[in-house]
């Protein structure tokens, strides 16, 4: 299968350029002046072809409860989120396929998710997230989320402590669970690629670290994990390890080239320093850190400290949608008010470049995409620049990044093939799916979180908020 697309702006060091692209076995073959046609032609005129971002922190079943949450911190939003998470594998398939079109409407070609688990029906789980992005055909990373601590146990002890439940599963059946997925969904030439995903510090044991860390030495797998999200986690990070979770997960052997971190709020300059140099992966997440009141993540000082950084939605409850230009925009932009140094801020162009290129860095796939390289896989989107949300005409790149972009997505190609066209995605009846997410919930206001109920009174006490009995 080959085609190539002709006379489409490109952007090059100097600005931009208007050339042909063309591709052939799934990867860009060449990129040049009036190329030779070869395959099927595919009229560029008027549009910006940039390379597919990285969707790279997500966790698609959290699509149901979007809209829903009151306006809560982490650790209470998540009480909430838990009492109500859907059962049913069906529904996983149908918010994966969610989560993946708006990715790729929103120019997202990879998608990072961090897959809530079924408990009990954990494989059958994983395989409803797997056939979604195989039928819709966007590139995915599929971390299970596992932990081996009782969500009460990650909101700090203070002086008061909180009763827990023990876990339902030990971290030695958690780590065999996760092997057999490696071994049943791991398959990158169809693109489903696994991860090892413990959720973060504040709820998983030393022992469930190391065991994903062999699990990816052996498998050859990214890490992935929340890190230092909230002030609290901070907190329970220093109560648990009488250090910060960075310098553990460091003498730990967790941060690696290979391992992406979301959030990353609360680091101090030693933390990040400790990020720099085990060359670890920022996923920027800024939507839900504002949704959550988890705070302003130091964009600046990663990037000063030659840190990758890239873009993540976070899933659509704490968000609450899956749109990665409004994440990138406001990502970007965010930062301009932690530092007066203007010189500091990131320019449009240097959005584009986290969201791809760091996002597959993060992903130890930058050799394979992120860019528009020739021999790097056919994974890019063209953008419409008629469409009234990018007019006038002034940088493209700029209206993209810092507009409010409706309908600018024009096609999608993964790994060479098309799966968007005319801004419509080809591979899965949309309207299906729409139905489907209809008939299957309801229109409501009200609902009453038991767990929340039962932790909130230990949480303001920990977090020394007024009247908290
Ligand atoms: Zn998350």
């Amino acid at each position: 299968m080959s085609f190539t697309i002709q006379n489409v702006l490109i952007p090059v060091e100097s600005g931009y350029e208007t050339a042909d692209v063309q591709v052939a076995d799934n990867c860009i073959s060449a990129i040049a002046h009036n190329l030779t046609p070869m395959g099927t032609i595919i009229d560029g005129k008027n549009k910006l072809l940039l390379p597919g971002f990285v969707n790279a922190h997500t966790h698609s079943s959290e699509m149901w409860q979007r809209g829903i949450i009151p306006p809560l911190p982490l650790e209470l939003w998540l009480a909430e989120l838990y009492d109500f998470t859907p059962l049913e594998p069906e529904q996983v398939y149908l918010s994966a396929l969610g989560t993946a079109v708006e990715t790729l409407l929103s120019g997202g070609t990879s998608v990072v998710d961090h897959l809530v688990l079924i408990p009990g029906q954990e494989l059958e789980t994983i395989a409803a997230a797997v056939r979604a992005y195989q039928e819709i055909g966007i590139r995915a990373f599929i971390g299970p989320l596992i932990q081996d601590e009782p969500l009460t146990a990650g909101m700090p002890v203070g002086d008061g402590g909180i009763e827990h439940a023990a876990y339902i599963r030990s971290t030695k059946a958690t780590l065999e669970l996760i092997e057999a997925a490696i071994k049943q969904f791991h398959n990158p030439e169809k693109g489903v690629n696994m991860l090892l995903a413990p959720t973060g510090t504040q709820l998983c044991s030393d022992a469930l670290f190391e065991g994903c860390i062999d699990l990816g030495d052996r498998y050859n797998l990214c890490l992935h994990a929340h890190l230092l999200e909230t002030s609290a986690q901070k907190q329970l990070a220093q109560e648990k390890y009488g250090c910060s979770a960075v310098k553990h997960l460091q003498q730990i052997g967790f941060l690696t080239p290979r391992t992406s971190l979301a959030h990353c709020v609360w680091l101090d300059d030693s933390d990040i320093a400790i990020v720099a140099e085990t060359r670890s992966t920022v996923v920027h997440n800024p939507l839900s850190n504002l949704r959550l009141g988890s705070g302003i993540a130091p964009i600046l000082k990663y990037r000063q400290a030659g840190v990758n950084v890239s873009f993540g939605c976070d899933g659509a409850a704490s968000n609450d949608s899956q749109d990665l230009l409004e994440a990138i925009k406001m990502g970007s932009i965010l930062h301009n008010i932690t530092d007066l140094d203007y010189r500091h801020w990131i320019t449009p162009r240097q959005s584009v470049e986290m969201a791809s290129l760091g996002g597959a860095k993060g992903l130890n796939a930058a050799d394979e995409m992120g860019s528009l390289t020739v021999g790097k896989k056919a994974d890019f989107v063209l953008y419409d620049l008629t469409s009234l949300s990018l007019l006038p005409r002034t940088d493209p790149i700029g209206l993209l990044i810092l507009g409010r972009p409706t309908n600018a997505v024009h096609s999608v190609w993964v790994n060479g093939k098309q799966i968007v066209a005319e801004g419509k995605v080809k591979t899965i009846d949309v309207d299906d799916l729409r139905r489907e997410l209809f008939d299957r919930s309801e229109w409501t206001s009200k609902r009453q979180s038991q767990t929340v109920s039962e932790i909130e009174a230990h949480y303001r006490q920990v977090m020394k908020l007024q009247g908290y009995s």
